[in-house]
Protein backbone atom coordinates (compact mmCIF):
# COMPACT_ATOMS: atom_id res chain seq x y z
CA UNK A 1 0.00 0.00 0.00
CA UNK A 2 1.50 3.32 -1.01
CA UNK A 3 2.53 5.83 1.30
CA UNK A 4 1.57 9.70 1.14
CA UNK A 5 4.33 12.10 1.96
CA UNK A 6 4.50 15.56 3.22
CA UNK A 7 7.56 17.94 2.31
CA UNK A 8 7.73 21.52 4.05
CA UNK A 9 11.02 22.50 5.76
CA UNK A 10 12.22 25.05 3.50
CA UNK A 11 10.04 27.00 0.74
CA UNK A 12 9.27 24.27 -1.76
CA UNK A 13 5.77 22.60 -0.62
CA UNK A 14 5.52 19.27 -1.85
CA UNK A 15 3.34 16.34 -1.88
CA UNK A 16 3.67 12.47 -3.32
CA UNK A 17 2.21 9.21 -3.16
CA UNK A 18 4.69 6.48 -3.62
CA UNK A 19 4.03 2.55 -3.58
CA UNK A 20 6.47 0.52 -1.39
CA UNK A 21 8.74 -1.15 -4.55
CA UNK A 22 9.59 2.70 -5.28
CA UNK A 23 7.56 3.66 -8.22
CA UNK A 24 6.18 6.90 -7.48
CA UNK A 25 2.34 6.87 -8.31
CA UNK A 26 1.84 10.92 -7.94
CA UNK A 27 3.74 14.04 -6.89
CA UNK A 28 3.65 17.54 -6.43
CA UNK A 29 5.95 20.58 -5.74
CA UNK A 30 5.49 23.95 -5.40
CA UNK A 31 8.46 26.38 -5.03
CA UNK A 32 7.13 29.52 -3.07
CA UNK A 33 7.78 32.88 -5.04
CA UNK A 34 7.13 35.02 -2.23
CA UNK A 35 10.26 35.37 -1.07
CA UNK A 36 12.17 36.46 -4.21
CA UNK A 37 11.40 40.06 -3.36
CA UNK A 38 13.45 39.92 0.19
CA UNK A 39 16.58 37.76 -1.48
CA UNK A 40 16.18 34.51 0.84
CA UNK A 41 13.86 32.65 2.37
CA UNK A 42 11.65 34.45 5.08
CA UNK A 43 10.86 32.10 7.52
CA UNK A 44 6.89 33.33 8.56
CA UNK A 45 6.15 34.33 4.80
CA UNK A 46 7.18 30.49 4.00
CA UNK A 47 5.55 28.92 7.35
CA UNK A 48 1.92 30.87 5.53
CA UNK A 49 2.40 29.81 2.14
CA UNK A 50 2.84 26.12 3.34
CA UNK A 51 -0.39 26.62 5.48
CA UNK A 52 -2.17 28.25 2.46
CA UNK A 53 -0.95 25.97 -0.12
CA UNK A 54 -1.35 22.45 1.59
CA UNK A 55 -4.70 21.19 1.51
CA UNK A 56 -5.34 21.89 -2.33
CA UNK A 57 -1.74 19.88 -2.85
CA UNK A 58 -3.00 17.15 -1.11
CA UNK A 59 -6.36 17.08 -2.88
CA UNK A 60 -4.51 17.81 -5.98
CA UNK A 61 -1.92 14.65 -5.17
CA UNK A 62 -4.87 12.15 -4.68
CA UNK A 63 -6.59 13.28 -7.69
CA UNK A 64 -3.51 12.21 -10.12
CA UNK A 65 -3.21 9.06 -7.86
CA UNK A 66 -6.58 8.27 -8.69
CA UNK A 67 -6.95 7.21 -5.21
CA UNK A 68 -9.19 7.61 -1.91
CA UNK A 69 -7.09 8.80 1.40
CA UNK A 70 -7.72 5.03 3.01
CA UNK A 71 -5.81 3.33 0.40
CA UNK A 72 -3.08 4.86 2.08
CA UNK A 73 -0.90 2.47 4.15
CA UNK A 74 1.33 5.25 5.55
CA UNK A 75 1.60 9.28 6.15
CA UNK A 76 5.06 10.94 6.29
CA UNK A 77 6.30 14.11 6.56
CA UNK A 78 9.52 16.03 7.13
CA UNK A 79 9.91 16.65 11.00
CA UNK A 80 13.51 18.05 10.81
CA UNK A 81 15.77 19.70 10.11
CA UNK A 82 14.08 23.05 8.74
CA UNK A 83 12.49 26.16 9.10
CA UNK A 84 10.39 25.37 12.14
CA UNK A 85 6.98 26.93 11.47
CA UNK A 86 6.73 25.25 8.14
CA UNK A 87 7.91 21.81 9.88
CA UNK A 88 5.21 22.21 11.59
CA UNK A 89 2.97 22.76 9.22
CA UNK A 90 3.73 19.99 7.38
CA UNK A 91 3.54 17.37 10.24
CA UNK A 92 0.30 18.70 11.80
CA UNK A 93 -0.99 18.08 7.93
CA UNK A 94 0.46 14.77 7.82
CA UNK A 95 -0.78 13.89 11.30
CA UNK A 96 -4.07 14.89 11.58
CA UNK A 97 -4.57 12.85 7.94
CA UNK A 98 -3.06 9.94 10.19
CA UNK A 99 -5.51 10.08 13.16
CA UNK A 100 -8.24 10.65 10.63
CA UNK A 101 -7.88 7.60 8.68
CA UNK A 102 -6.29 5.21 11.49
CA UNK A 103 -3.01 4.95 9.64
CA UNK A 104 0.72 5.21 11.04
CA UNK A 105 2.28 8.48 10.89
CA UNK A 106 5.94 8.44 10.29
CA UNK A 107 8.07 11.38 11.14
CA UNK A 108 10.72 11.48 8.51
CA UNK A 109 14.33 13.55 9.39
CA UNK A 110 14.78 15.64 5.69
CA UNK A 111 18.47 14.87 5.69
CA UNK A 112 18.00 11.14 5.91
CA UNK A 113 15.52 11.37 2.48
CA UNK A 114 17.86 13.27 0.83
CA UNK A 115 20.84 10.28 1.61
CA UNK A 116 18.58 7.72 0.82
CA UNK A 117 16.82 8.94 -2.57
CA UNK A 118 19.83 7.38 -4.48
CA UNK A 119 18.55 4.13 -3.46
CA UNK A 120 14.53 4.80 -5.11
CA UNK A 121 15.06 2.06 -8.23
CA UNK A 122 16.19 4.02 -11.30
CA UNK A 123 18.51 6.54 -9.62
CA UNK A 124 21.62 4.62 -9.34
CA UNK A 125 22.57 2.10 -12.13
CA UNK A 126 23.63 -0.19 -8.97
CA UNK A 127 20.97 0.92 -6.68
CA UNK A 128 23.08 2.00 -4.34
CA UNK A 129 24.07 -0.43 -2.07
CA UNK A 130 25.50 0.14 2.06
CA UNK A 131 28.05 1.65 1.96
CA UNK A 132 27.73 4.82 0.01
CA UNK A 133 29.59 8.01 0.19
CA UNK A 134 26.97 11.04 -0.34
CA UNK A 135 27.72 14.46 -0.41
CA UNK A 136 25.06 16.84 0.22
CA UNK A 137 24.92 20.26 -1.11
CA UNK A 138 21.79 23.00 -1.31
CA UNK A 139 21.09 26.08 0.04
CA UNK A 140 21.59 25.22 3.84
CA UNK A 141 23.60 21.97 4.14
CA UNK A 142 27.07 21.42 2.62
CA UNK A 143 28.22 17.75 4.43
CA UNK A 144 29.60 14.17 3.51
CA UNK A 145 28.29 11.23 5.10
CA UNK A 146 28.66 8.22 5.11
CA UNK A 147 25.79 5.98 4.40
CA UNK A 148 25.98 2.67 6.23
CA UNK A 149 22.38 1.67 6.22
CA UNK A 150 18.98 2.80 6.79
CA UNK A 151 19.41 4.78 10.56
CA UNK A 152 23.26 4.30 9.88
CA UNK A 153 24.96 7.92 8.78
CA UNK A 154 27.97 8.85 9.55
CA UNK A 155 28.50 12.54 9.07
CA UNK A 156 32.04 12.96 7.80
CA UNK A 157 32.66 16.79 7.58
CA UNK A 158 30.51 19.43 6.94
CA UNK A 159 30.86 23.25 6.23
CA UNK A 160 31.95 25.42 9.03
CA UNK A 161 30.53 28.75 8.10
CA UNK A 162 28.19 28.85 4.84
CA UNK A 163 26.78 26.39 2.83
CA UNK A 164 27.87 25.81 -0.90
CA UNK A 165 24.47 27.12 -2.24
CA UNK A 166 24.53 29.86 0.31
CA UNK A 167 28.40 30.71 -1.39
CA UNK A 168 26.79 30.88 -4.52
CA UNK A 169 23.51 32.63 -3.65
CA UNK A 170 25.58 35.63 -1.57
CA UNK A 171 28.11 35.82 -4.82
CA UNK A 172 25.03 35.97 -7.29
CA UNK A 173 24.10 38.77 -4.94
CA UNK A 174 27.34 41.04 -5.19
CA UNK A 175 27.52 40.28 -9.02
CA UNK A 176 23.98 42.07 -9.19
CA UNK A 177 22.05 38.72 -10.37
CA UNK A 178 19.16 38.08 -7.73
CA UNK A 179 17.60 35.52 -5.79
CA UNK A 180 18.31 32.39 -5.86
CA UNK A 181 21.52 32.66 -7.32
CA UNK A 182 23.30 29.62 -8.21
CA UNK A 183 21.75 29.16 -11.95
CA UNK A 184 22.33 32.58 -12.78
CA UNK A 185 26.16 32.10 -11.40
CA UNK A 186 26.45 29.22 -13.64
CA UNK A 187 24.76 30.53 -16.82
CA UNK A 188 27.28 34.07 -16.28
CA UNK A 189 30.38 31.49 -15.69
CA UNK A 190 29.67 30.24 -19.36
CA UNK A 191 31.28 33.10 -20.71
CA UNK A 192 33.91 33.52 -18.15
CA UNK A 193 37.97 32.01 -18.15
CA UNK A 194 37.57 30.10 -14.87
CA UNK A 195 40.98 31.09 -14.48
CA UNK A 196 41.27 34.92 -14.93
CA UNK A 197 40.77 35.66 -11.10
CA UNK A 198 43.14 34.18 -8.52
CA UNK A 199 41.02 33.09 -5.22
CA UNK A 200 41.65 30.99 -1.71
CA UNK A 201 40.47 27.85 -1.79
CA UNK A 202 39.96 27.46 2.41
CA UNK A 203 40.57 24.22 4.09
CA UNK A 204 41.87 22.72 1.02
CA UNK A 205 44.87 19.78 1.84
CA UNK A 206 43.76 20.46 5.38
CA UNK A 207 42.98 16.75 6.94
CA UNK A 208 39.39 15.58 7.43
CA UNK A 209 36.27 16.61 5.29
CA UNK A 210 34.81 19.95 6.97
CA UNK A 211 34.38 22.59 4.16
CA UNK A 212 34.18 26.52 4.56
CA UNK A 213 33.14 29.12 2.20
CA UNK A 214 33.41 32.51 4.09
CA UNK A 215 36.41 33.24 2.95
CA UNK A 216 35.77 32.89 -0.96
CA UNK A 217 33.28 34.42 -0.25
CA UNK A 218 34.63 37.60 1.32
CA UNK A 219 37.53 37.29 -1.57
CA UNK A 220 35.13 37.90 -4.11
CA UNK A 221 33.71 40.85 -2.06
CA UNK A 222 37.40 42.41 -2.47
CA UNK A 223 37.66 41.55 -5.76
CA UNK A 224 34.29 43.94 -6.46
CA UNK A 225 34.24 47.42 -4.23
CA UNK A 226 30.79 48.32 -3.57
CA UNK A 227 31.02 51.26 -6.10
CA UNK A 228 32.19 48.80 -9.05
CA UNK A 229 29.41 46.47 -8.78
CA UNK A 230 27.03 47.98 -11.10
CA UNK A 231 29.21 49.14 -13.41
CA UNK A 232 31.14 45.66 -13.77
CA UNK A 233 31.96 44.89 -17.41
CA UNK A 234 30.09 41.62 -18.41
CA UNK A 235 33.40 39.79 -18.99
CA UNK A 236 35.25 40.99 -15.92
CA UNK A 237 31.93 39.60 -13.99
CA UNK A 238 31.68 36.73 -15.94
CA UNK A 239 35.78 36.06 -15.30
CA UNK A 240 34.86 36.40 -11.70
CA UNK A 241 31.63 33.81 -11.62
CA UNK A 242 33.48 31.39 -13.35
CA UNK A 243 36.52 31.33 -11.19
CA UNK A 244 34.48 31.27 -8.13
CA UNK A 245 32.56 28.03 -9.36
CA UNK A 246 36.15 26.53 -9.73
CA UNK A 247 36.98 27.44 -6.54
CA UNK A 248 33.81 25.48 -5.12
CA UNK A 249 34.31 22.56 -7.68
CA UNK A 250 38.04 22.21 -6.45
CA UNK A 251 37.28 22.70 -2.88
CA UNK A 252 34.52 20.07 -2.67
CA UNK A 253 36.82 17.50 -4.94
CA UNK A 254 39.60 18.02 -2.23
CA UNK A 255 37.55 17.17 0.80
CA UNK A 256 35.75 14.51 -0.89
CA UNK A 257 39.41 12.56 -1.50
CA UNK A 258 39.69 12.90 2.57
CA UNK A 259 36.21 11.55 2.84
CA UNK A 260 37.58 8.26 0.77
CA UNK A 261 40.11 7.84 3.30
CA UNK A 262 37.65 8.22 6.53
CA UNK A 263 34.96 5.36 5.47
CA UNK A 264 34.91 1.56 4.10
CA UNK A 265 35.45 1.71 0.71
CA UNK A 266 32.16 3.11 -0.75
CA UNK A 267 30.13 1.57 -3.53
CA UNK A 268 28.77 4.71 -4.96
CA UNK A 269 29.74 7.78 -4.74
CA UNK A 270 26.17 9.89 -4.51
CA UNK A 271 25.48 13.92 -5.22
CA UNK A 272 22.25 14.91 -3.63
CA UNK A 273 20.89 19.10 -3.05
CA UNK A 274 20.01 21.72 -5.29
CA UNK A 275 23.62 22.95 -5.92
CA UNK A 276 24.46 19.51 -7.50
CA UNK A 277 22.21 20.91 -10.57
CA UNK A 278 25.51 22.82 -11.10
CA UNK A 279 26.96 21.14 -14.27
CA UNK A 280 30.63 22.30 -13.87
CA UNK A 281 30.75 20.52 -10.35
CA UNK A 282 28.68 17.02 -11.78
CA UNK A 283 31.10 17.30 -14.34
CA UNK A 284 34.15 17.04 -11.58
CA UNK A 285 32.34 14.97 -9.59
CA UNK A 286 32.02 12.58 -12.60
CA UNK A 287 35.65 12.41 -13.09
CA UNK A 288 36.78 12.13 -9.56
CA UNK A 289 34.33 8.97 -9.14
CA UNK A 290 35.97 7.54 -12.66
CA UNK A 291 39.38 8.01 -11.08
CA UNK A 292 38.71 6.05 -7.97
CA UNK A 293 36.69 3.77 -10.20
CA UNK A 294 33.28 4.42 -8.24
CA UNK A 295 30.19 4.07 -9.66
CA UNK A 296 28.27 8.16 -9.71
CA UNK A 297 24.72 8.30 -8.98
CA UNK A 298 23.28 11.80 -9.32
CA UNK A 299 19.69 11.80 -8.99
CA UNK A 300 17.43 14.08 -11.36
CA UNK A 301 17.47 17.28 -10.60
CA UNK A 302 13.62 17.24 -9.23
CA UNK A 303 14.68 14.76 -6.69
CA UNK A 304 18.19 16.71 -6.07
CA UNK A 305 16.24 19.53 -4.74
CA UNK A 306 13.55 19.65 -2.04
CA UNK A 307 10.63 17.57 -2.71
CA UNK A 308 8.26 14.81 -0.99
CA UNK A 309 9.06 11.77 -2.94
CA UNK A 310 12.30 11.28 -1.39
CA UNK A 311 10.37 11.70 2.06
CA UNK A 312 8.17 8.83 1.16
CA UNK A 313 11.00 6.93 -0.15
CA UNK A 314 12.82 7.24 3.38
CA UNK A 315 9.46 6.43 4.97
CA UNK A 316 9.64 2.76 3.45
CA UNK A 317 13.18 1.95 3.85
CA UNK A 318 12.22 3.07 7.29
CA UNK A 319 9.26 0.81 7.82
CA UNK A 320 11.39 -1.98 5.94
CA UNK A 321 14.43 -1.97 7.55
CA UNK A 322 12.56 -2.53 11.03
CA UNK A 323 10.40 -4.56 10.04
CA UNK A 324 13.55 -7.19 9.09
CA UNK A 325 14.82 -5.94 12.26
CA UNK A 326 11.50 -7.69 14.08
CA UNK A 327 10.38 -4.18 15.35
CA UNK A 328 6.64 -2.72 14.35
CA UNK A 329 6.43 -0.02 12.19
CA UNK A 330 7.08 3.11 14.31
CA UNK A 331 4.23 5.45 15.42
CA UNK A 332 5.58 9.18 15.77
CA UNK A 333 2.50 10.92 16.71
CA UNK A 334 3.83 12.19 19.70
CA UNK A 335 7.15 13.14 17.70
CA UNK A 336 7.14 16.98 17.53
CA UNK A 337 9.36 18.58 14.35
CA UNK A 338 12.50 19.82 15.45
CA UNK A 339 14.78 22.52 13.51
CA UNK A 340 17.68 20.77 14.21
CA UNK A 341 17.71 16.99 13.98
CA UNK A 342 21.17 15.17 14.39
CA UNK A 343 21.31 12.26 11.82
CA UNK A 344 23.42 10.31 14.28
CA UNK A 345 20.05 9.97 16.38
CA UNK A 346 18.37 8.11 13.89
CA UNK A 347 20.42 5.28 14.89
CA UNK A 348 18.25 4.41 17.95
CA UNK A 349 15.07 4.13 15.41
CA UNK A 350 16.76 1.01 14.51
CA UNK A 351 17.14 -0.59 17.36
CA UNK A 352 14.46 0.43 20.22
CA UNK A 353 10.88 1.14 19.69
CA UNK A 354 9.90 4.25 18.78
CA UNK A 355 10.13 7.91 20.72
P1 LIG B 1 17.82 22.66 2.01
O1 LIG B 1 19.18 23.24 2.18
O2 LIG B 1 16.97 22.77 3.23
O3 LIG B 1 17.85 21.27 1.46
P2 LIG B 1 17.28 24.64 -0.07
O4 LIG B 1 15.94 24.98 -0.64
O5 LIG B 1 18.07 25.72 0.51
O6 LIG B 1 16.98 23.47 0.94
P3 LIG B 1 17.87 23.28 -2.52
O7 LIG B 1 16.51 23.57 -3.03
O8 LIG B 1 18.31 21.88 -2.46
O9 LIG B 1 18.18 23.93 -1.13
O10 LIG B 1 18.92 24.08 -3.40
C1 LIG B 1 18.87 25.46 -3.57
C2 LIG B 1 20.30 25.98 -3.65
O11 LIG B 1 20.95 25.42 -4.79
C3 LIG B 1 20.35 27.47 -3.79
O12 LIG B 1 21.34 27.98 -2.91
C4 LIG B 1 20.75 27.68 -5.25
O13 LIG B 1 21.48 28.86 -5.49
C5 LIG B 1 21.61 26.44 -5.51
N1 LIG B 1 21.65 26.11 -6.93
C6 LIG B 1 20.60 25.81 -7.73
N2 LIG B 1 21.03 25.62 -9.00
C7 LIG B 1 22.38 25.81 -8.99
C8 LIG B 1 23.39 25.76 -10.00
N3 LIG B 1 23.10 25.50 -11.26
N4 LIG B 1 24.66 26.04 -9.62
C9 LIG B 1 24.95 26.30 -8.33
N5 LIG B 1 24.05 26.36 -7.35
C10 LIG B 1 22.77 26.12 -7.66
FE1 LIG C 1 16.71 19.85 1.45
Amino acid sequence: TPVMAIESSCDDTACAIVATDGRIVAETTLTQSGHVPFGGVVPEIAARAHLAALPALVRDTLTKANMQPHELGAIAASCGPGLIGGLIVGADMGKGMAIALDKPFIAVNHIEAHALTARLPGVAENGAPFPYLLLLVSGGHCQCIAVEGVGHYRRLGGTIDDAAGEAFDKVAKMLGLGWPGGPAVEALAREGDPRAVSLPRPLMGRPGCDFSFSGLKTAVAQKLPAEVRTALPRQEAADIAASFQQAVSDIVIDRLGHALDMMERPTTLVVAGGVAANGVLRASLRDFAARHDLPFAAPPLRLCTDNAVMVAWAAIETMRARREAGLPIPNDIALRPRPRWPLAEMAQRMTAPPL
